[in-house]
């Protein structure tokens, strides 16, 4: 599909949902990718990527934000607690801080560091016992745990639940976003993005729509 055809959607969704021009910020999954589709996506102008490992990104983006001015990398994938100090020093954001220990860890790193990466909470929308997140009745506490500890809580994140329709997961996410203060809403994904953008998505991550399937048996 491409980059292109991928921003050419987000416009027409934003449009459809009579959302303002340029509200929508497309995150570019880039996990597992081959280097050469990323580098084309860099060479088209995207500078907003999202990756979901800590070893990985640190092996690649490094090099790539110093011959590209204005890169920014999310970190979308589950963060263990004792990545998180590797974490902070590589992601403008982190999409998925989903319980206490790590809050309180990303805490302690902002003390040391003066600051801290954009943080949205992952919620697990449909309460799935294997997927992250905080569960949505605990959502309300943990954001105020995170606001107690200092940390830049700027949105919400989820992940609906495979075989579901996914609109009504992403706005009971607006509505838990809305109801804390909080106007970030990372959801969509490639099958499900113009759903996520009509209920308020202010970030959209999409990755094999735009860089073709991953083929995961090559990951290094
Ligand atoms: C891999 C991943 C994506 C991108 O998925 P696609 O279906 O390839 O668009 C988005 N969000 C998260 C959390 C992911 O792990």
């Amino acid at each position: 599909m491409g980059l292109q055809e991928i921003e050419r959607r987000i416009a027409e969704a934003t449009r459809a949902a009579g959302r303002v021009e340029g509200s929508v910020r497309l995150i570019a999954v880039s996990k597992v990718q081959p280097p050469d589709r990323v580098l084309a996506v860099l060479d088209e102008g995207q500078r907003l990527f999202g990756e979901n490992y800590v070893q990985e990104a640190a092996g690649k983006w490094p090099a790539w934000r110093a011959e590209f001015p204005g890169v920014c990398v999310h970190m979308i994938g589950p963060l263990q607690t004792n990545k998180a100090k590797q974490a902070v020093a590589l992601f403008e954001a982190i999409h998925t801080l989903d319980r206490s220990s790590l809050a309180v860890k990303l805490a302690a790193l902002a003390q040391v560091r003066g600051g801290s990466p954009d943080l949205f909470v992952q919620v697990n929308t449909g309460a799935e016992p294997q997927k992250a997140g905080v569960p949505p009745e605990a959502l309300d506490a943990f954001v105020a745990e995170a606001r107690r500890l200092d940390l830049p809580v700027v949105g919400l994140m989820c992940i609906p639940p495979e075989a579901e329709d996914p609109a009504p997961h992403f706005a009971l996410l607006a509505g838990m976003a809305a109801r804390n203060g909080l106007t970030g809403l990372s959801m969509g994904m490639s099958s499900d993005f113009e759903a996520a953008i009509a209920a308020g998505a202010t970030h959209v991550r999409v990755g094999s729509a735009i860089f073709g399937a991953r083929d995961y048996g090559a990951k290094a």
